[in-house]
């Protein structure tokens, strides 16, 4: 797929939408692997096997006037020629034809805050910084679950040597091991203990706040909720904190089936990056439930979680379609595509650029675009680059909230 279209003249039109082309929308969509690079044109009358076809489109900026004629889209495909991929009909005309539906103007609102939290950059640095230190030695860095719940930061990290495990068991004893962002249950602590593992603990410490509620709630006798989604790594690890005083409830529906010893020892706690308007549904039926029931000093669900949904929300309001950048397994990202939805607006996640289909933009003049706090900033700048690659694109940023909040490094990583 061509990133640009070099003449034999040395003129050379760039093509931004490759990776769109080649992605899910294209011909990953039809089982196709394909390479995206520069295409050298041959002065005419080399034989090759080789075809470029292209599909360009003239379109106008917006505000442009009639007669400040346009910008020129051009979309292209190199193939090996074979007369089945390329005859009227075939896979690569049918992929630059869905692309080329998808030419128009539009403009790109960007949701601000979005992108990586304090939280998620600390756990990041804690293990560059071990990679870093252990490096000369050889010595590998282990790390319990996904740092971060983002395909591409995890495959980063890997490829600069960091080592992905679920449990401990798959860690030899006394190794070096990072536990994630997520935070993890005494019981894993324990392990860690009895193995003599080098832990380094990269738990974000508003999840090590949620942790110590559970402790002190459930020390003071009461039955304490936890309002989140079952099977989350942060759930296991705050329910493993109390697990004979905690019950775990994810709808109103389970707030009403709900039965406790003692309905006036009631306390509340919330996973951190669930929607805000839910959790609020949740808690609204908790309180008509137990009257008595105390929840924590100040909210669970973190700061950057809040932000994103309150400039998500903004931006949805304002856009034809959203795009949220963000795994599958990002409780906080998926939060925003969802609400979105409720809101009655179109989106989508996806882990990269990549992922962008061509239905979802071909009407949209105006793209709203977040990201989930576990994806890194570079991801959107390549959706906002691919997009003008579709024709003339405005990047209007919609701030909401300015965040300064930063976190220091565990003490292991600094002291050394
Ligand atoms: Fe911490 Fe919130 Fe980021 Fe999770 S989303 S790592 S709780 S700041």
């Amino acid at each position: 797929m061509a990133t640009e279209i070099r003449h034999p003249g040395g003129a050379v039109v760039p093509c931004p939408a490759a990776p769109l082309l080649t992605g899910a929308g294209g011909l990953a969509g039809y089982g196709f692997r394909a390479r995206t690079g520069p295409v050298r044109l041959l002065p005419p009358g080399t034989p090759s096997d080789f075809q470029l076809m292209t599909a360009s489109a003239n379109v106008r900026a917006p505000g442009d006037g009639a007669a400040a004629g346009g910008c020129a889209v051009v979309l292209a495909v190199g193939v090996m020629a074979s007369p089945k991929l390329l005859r009227p009909g075939g896979l690569v005309r049918t992929v630059l034809g869905a692309w080329a539906g998808a030419v128009r103007p539009r403009t790109v609102l960007l949701a601000s805050p979005r992108s990586l939290c304090a939280g998620v950059e600390r756990a990041i640095e804690v293990v560059e910084a071990l990679l870093e230190r252990h490096a000369g030695a050889g010595r590998p860095v282990f790390v319990r679950k996904q740092i971060v719940h983002n395909t591409h930061v995890v495959r980063d990290l890997e490829s600069r040597g960091a080592v992905f495990v679920e449990e401990l068991d798959e860690v030899p004893d006394g190794a070096v091991v990072v536990f994630s962002a997520h935070g993890v249950s005494p019981e894993v602590r324990e392990e860690a203990v009895r193995r003599g593992l080098e832990v380094v603990d990269a738990t974000c410490p508003l999840v090590t706040k949620v942790h110590s509620e559970a402790r002190r709630f459930a020390a003071r006798g009461d039955t304490v909720v936890l309002v989140g989604h079952a099977g989350h790594e942060e759930v296991e690890g705050t329910l493993g904190e109390a697990p004979e005083a905690t019950v775990l409830v994810q709808s109103p529906d389970d707030v009403t089936a709900l039965r406790v010893p003692d309905p006036a020892r009631v306390s509340y706690l919330t996973q951190t990056t669930l929607a805000l308007d839910e959790t609020a549904e949740i808690i609204t039926a908790l309180e008509k439930r137990f009257p008595g029931i105390r929840g924590p000093g100040s909210d669970d669900i973190c700061y950057a979680t809040t932000n994103r949904q309150h400039a998500l929300k903004a931006v949805a309001a304002q856009s034809d379609v959203v795009l949220v950048v963000g795994s599958a397994n990002s409780s906080n990202s998926v939060r925003l595509v969802e609400l979105a939805q409720r809101g009655g607006t179109p989106a989508h996640l996806v882990d990269d650029v990549t992922g962008i289909r061509p239905e979802w933009v071909q009407d949209a003049g105006v793209v709203g675009l977040s990201a989930g706090a576990s994806a890194p900033q570079a991801l959107v700048d390549d959706v906002v680059a691919a997009l003008g690659g579709l024709g003339p694109v405005t990047v209007r940023e919609h701030t909401t909230v300015t965040e300064t909040v930063t976190f220091g490094l565990p003490a292991a990583v600094r002291s050394r």
